[in-house]
């Protein structure tokens, strides 16, 4: 009897996954979702946003100040997508490990090279980005390079795993590039699409597809009767290939301009788990390109 305890207390202790070395706070879903192939079993993670939420009109509560101060490693979006809550966090944590500049603060969008960055930013054209526009994690290049970036910052932070960090993001990287051959199959050039924010800029410049209209008439400025209007006799004479809209954004305004015009509405999963079955960024992709098929 002592035997086989004994083993099974040895199958269990060699089975079980190291303890988590570092503890890890993202902001928005798809951060977290990649900090889970790249950190595995030697990171503990919280991530902030819920995938239903507007990534743009996050406040910042207790919960999350309170999951930075226990932070060794805190990712973010950048390009001030959440400008609105994540200084109050990483300030109001008091946890000086993931203060700017610190090895512990991530901004994913140092390894972008972000599209759209406007020469001069006047705050008249609506609710500009001013570093360019933040919703990469649309585009396998730049989220490969976010990867390796994520892969470096956890060995750094965690030198006995560095090889276990690197191993998971050549992992992740061949998956990716096999998953792309199939993205990139889709056959999107030359198609052209009504959206309500500038959210899929990335993608209409892997795909080859464009944009032709928004129904915001500037970000993050809901639209008028009369920019409506407009856009319903433009989509008139472009016949545009569909309306994109997300879960938090546009349903109403998109149902109308479809009935208007016999143009399609298309829900588009914003982030990881905003639908059913995108638990991870792979599924997220997917999706996003089912969907635009
Ligand atoms: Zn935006």
């Amino acid at each position: 009897m002592k035997r086989i305890i004994l083993a099974v207390l040895l199958i269990l202790f060699t089975s079980t996954p190291v303890f988590a070395e570092i503890n890890v706070v993202a902001t928005l879903p798809w951060i977290g979702s990649v900090a889970k192939e790249i950190g595995g079993d030697r990171i503990n993670i919280v991530v902030l946003v819920k995938p239903g939420q507007d990534p743009h009109m996050i406040e910042a509560k207790p919960s999350m100040i309170l999951a930075a101060r226990k932070a060794d490693l805190f990712l973010f979006n950048g390009l001030d997508l959440e400008i609105g809550y994540v200084p109050l966090i990483v300030e109001g944590s008091r946890n000086p490990n993931i203060q700017p500049g610190r090895p512990g603060s991530f901004d994913c969008s140092r390894f972008v090279s972000p599209i759209e960055v406007p020469v001069s930013v006047d705050r008249s054209l609506g609710d500009v980005h001013p570093f360019g526009n933040p919703h990469y994690h649309f585009s396998p290049a730049e989220i490969l390079r976010v990867a390796r970036g994520m892969a470096e910052a956890m060995a750094a932070l965690d030198p006995p795993g560095a090889s276990a960090y690197r191993a998971n993001y050549e992992r992740f990287a061949a998956k990716l590039r096999e998953r792309e051959k199939a993205w990139s199959a889709v056959p999107l050039r030359g198609k052209s699409y009504i959206a309500y924010h500038k959210m899929f800029e990335y993608l209409a410049r892997d795909h080859g597809f464009r944009i032709d209209g928004y129904v915001e008439p500037k970000p993050g400025i809901p639209p008028s009767a009369s920019h409506i209007e407009s856009l319903i006799a433009s989509m008139k004479t472009k016949k545009p290939d569909g309306i994109l809209i997300t879960s938090y954004q546009g349903s109403r305004e998109g149902a109308f301009l479809s009935e208007k015009t016999g143009v399609k509405l298309i829900l588009m999963p914003h982030d990881v788990g905003s639908q059913k079955g995108t638990d991870d960024w792979f599924a997220f992709m997917d999706r996003v390109m089912e969907n635009l098929r």
